[in-house]
């Protein structure tokens, strides 16, 4: 974090460092990032005259803002006879200048302007030269690349806004809200103030969009210390935690985070008694605050990426990241919660049938679809406009080409597979795809199916409809029953015999 001369620390940081097995536990990172952001904010204010730069110099970390140039812009960077290594600024220690100047900001500006889309590298860390230096522990934590959160600094706070570099880390890039308003914050001035206690001067009016928001901060932040607290109060306008070891322990610890409707209903942390003095508890055992909705935010991204993870690899993630090892159960239904969370509920995820088949209807000319459905009620009167389906199971009608290769032909979403589902699937198939064809129906022998059959009488009787049994089918039934592989593939052989008769 040196200064505007590149050589010179400002001496705030000695007290952090008199401590060496604590000063590993402070986020360096996050300093360096946030004073950096700072500087670069600093250099890019113009003067409103004659729109040169007020400041002609910058501070903070210049190496990690080369490094993210140069390999983003490849045509600024200087050549280099080493390949990547990691750490990836390590890669110009021997670097040879381009006979580009770069003290001529001007020379960089209008290679800058010069340059087409094809000449940015977004993906730089999925490049090939790249992926393979990172080593594992660069992925710890890395749930926290894609988040929005403050960095501080003393005085200082930058948000970070993770949401809005997704690309770069191979996801997709939705279109991110607008960031927050930060005025206020920079308005902050350090002089005279060499005594005050800054994170906790952030921490009061720290600000959170919903008391969802809050409420996983408080917990987040209880996991990572192992220690527990108490709701002791949560109303519409307040919510209040206290920790547990108050009476025993003597700790004070307490936060209060309300409601300010003169901000836009925004949620504000109001009163912070901390740190706690209390003993943390240790890792042994689950913590109470690592429920299902913080499970769920953690792996959402590996669920993201692999929606079929396993439930156990789930739970390793959230070891690694926490030191505690949830329930099968609880990670179970924060799996579940992540997968609504990005795929929407599954009920509802019906709304879109209608859409969805329009769209197959345009693309593919000659698609059928036929949609029976309920009324909907609501304290016994029909909503308008509202139509409500059942909870489906899936038939689906499929044929045999001349290369013996299988297609779907028809699928249909029924109730249950009973006589009316299997009717209604018979009818519209016949109506609608085999017409006055003759068919060999193959079916699984399901109860509903034969007396669907049965009950749609001549139009579905030998010549027009002979129907067979499926064979894979009894041989899985004979197996079932008496456990015989061996006389199972015989019945297969038998079955797929061809008879001359
Ligand atoms: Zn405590």
């Amino acid at each position: 974090m040196p200064d505007k001369s590149s050589a010179m620390v400002h001496t705030q940081y000695l007290p952090f460092l008199s401590l060496s097995w604590e000063a590993g536990g402070y986020s360096w990172g996050s300093a360096i990032l946030a004073f950096l952001y700072r500087e670069m904010c600093k250099a890019a204010k113009m003067s409103s005259v004659d729109g040169r730069a007020l400041n002609a110099d910058i501070g903070g970390c210049m190496v990690l803002l080369q490094s993210w140039a140069w390999y983003r812009l490849p045509f600024l960077a200087p050549i280099c006879p080493a390949p990547s290594e990691f750490p990836l600024a390590t890669r110009w220690r021997q670097r040879k200048d381009r006979a580009l100047d770069h003290k001529v900001t001007l020379a960089v500006r209008m290679l800058i302007d010069m340059c087409c889309e094809s000449e940015f590298i977004w993906r730089p860390y999925l490049h090939e030269d790249v992926f393979g230096l990172i080593p594992e522990r660069a992925y710890e934590d890395a749930e926290n690349w894609c988040s929005i959160m403050p960095l501080i600094h003393f005085a200082l706070v930058e948000m970070f806004y993770g949401n809005r570099v997704l690309r770069q880390f191979g996801f997709h890039q939705p279109v991110p809200a607008a960031p927050r308003n930060m005025d206020e914050l920079e308005q902050i001035d350090t002089r005279g103030k060499t005594e005050k206690n800054w994170p906790l001067t952030h921490w009061i009016g720290m600000q959170f969009e919903t008391i969802d928001q809050a409420k996983s901060a408080i917990k987040l932040y209880n996991i990572r210390k192992s220690v527990h607290s108490k709701v002791t109060r949560s109303t519409s306008e307040k919510y209040v935690c206290e920790c547990t070891q108050r009476k025993e322990q003597g700790c004070n610890w307490k936060v209060r985070v309300s409601k300010k409707k003169r901000k836009q209903n925004i949620w504000e942390l109001s009163v912070y008694n901390g740190p706690h003095t209390c003993c943390a508890v240790g890792h042994r055992q689950d913590h109470p605050n690592l429920d299902s909705t913080i499970i769920s935010q953690t792996v959402q991204p590996i669920v993201q990426a692999s929606p079929k993870v396993t439930v156990s690899t789930l739970m390793a993630h959230v070891k690694s990241v926490y030191q505690y090892e949830p329930e099968y159960k609880k990670t179970w239904r924060a799996k579940d919660k992540a997968l609504k969370k990005l795929h929407g509920d599954w009920d509802a995820s019906y709304n879109e049938l209608p859409g969805w088949i329009n769209i197959m209807q345009k693309y593919n000319p000659g698609t059928i679809a036929v949609l029976e459905t309920k009324p909907y009620y609501k304290n016994d009167r029909v909503v308008a406009d509202v139509r409500q389906f059942h909870r489906h199971v899936l038939l689906l009608a499929v044929i045999q080409d001349g290369n013996r290769k299988t297609i779907p032909v028809a699928f249909a979403l029924v109730p249950r597979e009973d006589t009316d589902s299997c009717k209604f699937f018979l009818q519209n198939l016949r109506k609608h795809f085999f017409r006055h064809n003759t068919v060999c129906l193959i079916s699984d022998r399901g109860s509903g199916f034969l007396s669907a059959i049965e009950s749609l009488g001549s139009r579905f009787c030998s010549p027009k409809v002979e129907h067979r049994y499926c064979l894979r089918h009894i041989a899985a039934n004979y197996h079932g029953r008496y456990k015989k592989d061996y006389e199972r593939k015989l019945i297969l052989r038998m079955g797929m015999f061809h008879s001359s008769s």
